[in-house]
């Protein structure tokens, strides 16, 4: 099989929001450095976007890998305080799809093919218009994109709230949805984000095939699922493909900063990192319960701490600032200095790519976004589960109860403050005892499972090159019509 495809060129579009933005530069590296493939990343952005810079850092295959920001659109008169995220992330690129259709008609080179992540589904109208190939990558598990799929179905045939219905929801073929699990935009049906979420699982038929963030050892029945079983084929017939598990690179650094000093002192697999992806925040009562939990485990930690949510989490999504203004006088009286010797905190964002491929950390306290979970297993590290928006519900679910490489509180954080008691217990499980060391054999072995998938022959390589060849046969049957 050909895995050179130099004559490509692709267009990623990427959403804002970093838990967008960093699997779309991934994904352009691995295009570019694998396969050869150019690639000009399209990035929509807002005003109150993060900071972009923070990422481009990532480093990039320069000679391939182009990225263009587009000029931020502004939703500020199409938005009101309350407005969810799902439902800000569609107007925004909504708003954005002039930019994203005059940016690639002016390139020199039209791109072969669009790869829209999962909230720019509404380009694919653009891809047609303009003759290109058209894929959607949802940088997730299979088993969410079922849901998000078949989530049409389920709002014509469920009555009342998801939350509220006494049995897990059925997915054809894959497992059910429990549903507490169900993920942010089902939550109240309401809302305007619930309809934006069913939309957008429409649109995925009007793509040519999904590009998946996981792998065949990894999902094989849900890969399947999408694959044969026909009620599910019935909604969506496209193919998938499972190319993962992509992550960011470990940056290397120069200077041994602050924090690698301090774990390269501190003994193999003995510190917790604790963190909640770009986005998380805590209430003040839960933040007070954490530090107590770490404090009563006696157990070594890393904690990238933010100041107490005041609103909901949707308000951190996009407006979490990289300033830290001062001591964090949210924390319980005597913490810091009690914890010194056990403990670093970092302000607000932290190398976590670093941290968690750092041999002194051996578990990770994680509101289980895909990429930090992805960020994880590739590090060797368990989890312990603690999800806040999004799909991190399910993911957790997958991770503590299909994967077993997670524990996970009794109840959700999301619906109650999880007491010191209990986190203490947790902590302790996953970095003391026996149940903790066999969930770290485990990640390791799914680790060798995963990087086998992607060296050259594996599954996922495969994947993307069977992709790609699609791309490729299609280009030369156009340039034949046009030659
Ligand atoms: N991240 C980081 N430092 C932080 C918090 C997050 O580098 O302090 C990165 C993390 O490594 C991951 C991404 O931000 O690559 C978060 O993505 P994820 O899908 O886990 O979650 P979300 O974006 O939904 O929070």
């Amino acid at each position: 099989m050909d895995t050179s495809f130099k004559n490509l060129h692709v267009a990623i579009l990427s959403s804002p929001g970093m838990g967008h933005l960093i699997p779309a530069l991934v994904l352009a590296n691995r295009l570019a450095a694998q396969h050869s493939v150019n690639v000009t990343v399209l990035l929509v952005t807002t005003a109150v976007s993060p900071p972009e810079s923070k990422l481009l850092q990532i480093p990039l295959h320069r000679d391939l890998v182009r990225v263009v920001e587009l000029p931020p659109v502004d939703i500020s008169h199409l938005v009101v305080p309350t407005t969810q995220v799902v439902a800000q992330l569609c107007v925004m690129v909504r708003e954005a799809l002039p930019l994203i259709r005059s940016a690639i008609a002016a390139m020199d080179r039209r791109p072969d093919a669009v790869i829209a992540d999962l909230f720019c589904t509404e380009t694919a109208a653009i891809a047609a218009e303009l003759g290109m190939a058209k894929y959607l990558y949802v940088p997730s598990t299979a088993w969410f994109t079922a849901l998000t799929v078949y989530c049409q179905v389920l709002d014509r045939e469920i009555e009342g709230q998801y939350v509220d219905q006494p049995e897990p929801l059925k997915i054809p073929g894959c497992k059910p949805v429990r549903p507490e699990d169900v993920v942010e935009p089902m939550l109240d049906r309401n809302e305007l984000q619930h309809d934006e979420y069913v939309n957008l699982g429409k649109r995925y038929s009007l793509f040519d095939g999904i590009l998946l963030n996981t792998w065949e050892d990894l999902e094989h029945e849900t890969l399947q699922a999408f694959r044969e079983n026909e009620t599910l084929r019935s909604i969506i017939e496209i193919p998938v493909y499972p190319i993962g598990p992509l992550r960011r690179p470990v940056e290397p650094v120069d200077v041994k900063s602050d924090l690698l000093g301090w774990l390269d002192r501190q003994p193999n697999e003995s510190v917790i990192f604790v963190s909640f992806g770009s986005g998380g925040v805590l209430s003040a009562e839960q933040i007070t319960e954490l530090a107590w939990g770490l404090e009563l485990s006696q157990q070594r930690f890393v904690w990238v701490v933010r100041p107490p949510t005041k609103g909901s989490v949707d308000d951190a999504f996009f407006n979490l600032g990289t300033d830290f203004d001062g001591t964090p006088n949210y924390l319980p009286e005597g913490f810091i200095k009690r914890t010194q010797n056990k403990g670093l905190l970092i302000p607000m964002w932290g190398p976590q790519a670093q941290i968690l491929s750092h041999q002194a950390i051996g578990g990770f306290m994680s509101h289980c976004g895909w990429n930090s979970t992805l960020e994880s297993i590739t590090s060797d590290v368990p989890i312990i589960a603690w999800p806040l928006y999004a799909e991190q519900r399910l993911n957790a679910t997958f991770l503590a109860e299909e994967v077993g490489v997670a524990l996970r509180p009794r109840v959700l954080p999301t619906k109650e403050v999880v007491r010191r008691e209990e986190i203490e217990s947790l902590v302790r499980r996953l970095m003391e005892h026996k149940e903790g060391q066999e969930m770290r054999d485990k990640v390791k072995k799914m680790k060798i499972s995963a990087m086998e998938g992607l060296k050259n022959g594996g599954p996922s390589y495969k994947s993307m090159c069977e992709l790609l060849s699609k791309i490729a046969v299609r280009k030369g049957n156009m340039n034949g019509l046009v030659g």
